[in-house]
């Protein structure tokens, strides 16, 4: 028989972590430390995506000693989307949050983002980076651009700058859970179950430990997941030869005709003539990788894989 617990609701917290063993217990100290103004019973849920340093025996010795920390580990890495899916599913909790372990998610900002959200006011606190401070400009310059143009291609809209890291309601999350597609972009997942949402801006900061496992190619093969569901990368490349080629065509356009203004001597048509043959080549590549991607993405939904696999789980 279940005795009667204490009448504090239950927060989750989601965790994916990957290679993080100097990162998880300054994490677990800096989420402790707010124990006494968090009027809540907290509970961890760390999912440890296929790690090869010492991370697994951490959570492991961590769950030993505070039996609110719980675990579950995967058989290989399945990326940061699966974890936050896995952890998702674990979490108990009536409100859940879900975390980076760098703490490039300021902990110290959970009481502020619990108190909305527990008073009724909001179904969810999101947080948004006021600046990009300590990113390298050409990284910025990018994910600027990116969601100006996934808000303009896509009805559900993203607020630039918007991190993960979020407290949510448990009919948010259970929504969330509903949405059990492959290829997952919780960014635009969250967005698109909607409820109230409000975003606290904060200051950018950099990660206390280790290293992002995020490179510029990752990023930007997330961020076209974002927006077709997948990446193959054969497709990607027919896209991005067919687009030089389209882009060489019209240099060479305006080459060719800033020459014939000036003098020309070359034989009469056939400048002209590769530049279309590269133009209409171009576009005709570059629609086929475009379309291969869409295929692409409906090809692995339709394998119904699961999102992720099991290995151990406390
Ligand atoms: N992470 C993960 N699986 C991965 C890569 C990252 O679970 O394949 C976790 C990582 O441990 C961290 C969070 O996702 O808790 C964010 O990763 P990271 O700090 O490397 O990304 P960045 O902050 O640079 O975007
Ligand atoms: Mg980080």
């Amino acid at each position: 028989m279940q005795e009667v617990k204490n009448s504090q609701p239950i927060f989750s917290i989601v965790v994916p972590v990957h290679n993080e063993e100097e990162t998880i217990q300054i994490f677990y100290d800096a989420v402790q430390s707010l124990k006494q103004s968090l009027p809540v019973t907290l509970h961890y849920h760390f999912v440890d995506d296929g790690s090869t340093d010492q991370t697994l025996a951490i959570l492991r010795t961590l769950s030993n000693q505070d039996s609110n920390v719980h675990f579950l580990s995967f058989s290989r890495n399945f990326g940061k989307e699966a974890a936050l899916y896995a952890g998702l599913q674990q979490a108990d909790g009536d409100f859940v949050a879900v975390m980076d372990v760098d703490l490039q998610d300021p902990p110290e900002l959970l009481p502020d983002m619990l108190s909305p959200v527990m008073a009724g006011e909001y179904d969810a606190v999101g947080t948004r980076r006021a600046d990009r401070k300590g990113e390298a400009r050409l990284r910025s310059w990018f994910s600027e651009q990116f969601y100006v143009w996934m808000n303009k291609i896509s009805q559900t809209q993203l607020v630039d700058g918007a991190r993960d890291y979020r407290v949510m309601t448990r009919q948010m999350v259970d929504a969330v859970l509903d949405l059990s597609e492959n290829q997952r972009f919780s960014k635009g997942i969250f967005s698109w179950v909607g409820f109230k949402t409000k975003y606290l801006p904060f200051e950018n900061r950099e990660r206390v430990e280790g290293e992002t496992s995020w490179s510029f190619w990752a990023l930007t093969k997330y961020a076209i997941e974002g927006i077709v569901s997948f990446s193959t990368v054969p497709l990607t490349f027919i896209t991005v030869v067919g687009f030089t080629s389209f882009c060489l065509s019209i240099l060479s356009a305006i080459f060719i005709v800033c020459r014939a203004l000036i003098d020309n001597h070359s034989v009469a048509g056939w400048p002209s003539m590769v530049t279309i043959i590269l133009f209409i080549g171009g576009i005709q590549l570059l629609s086929l990788g475009v379309i291969g991607r869409y295929i692409a993405a409906i090809f692995l939904e339709t394998k119904r894989r699961p999102i992720y696999v099991k290995k151990e789980e406390k």
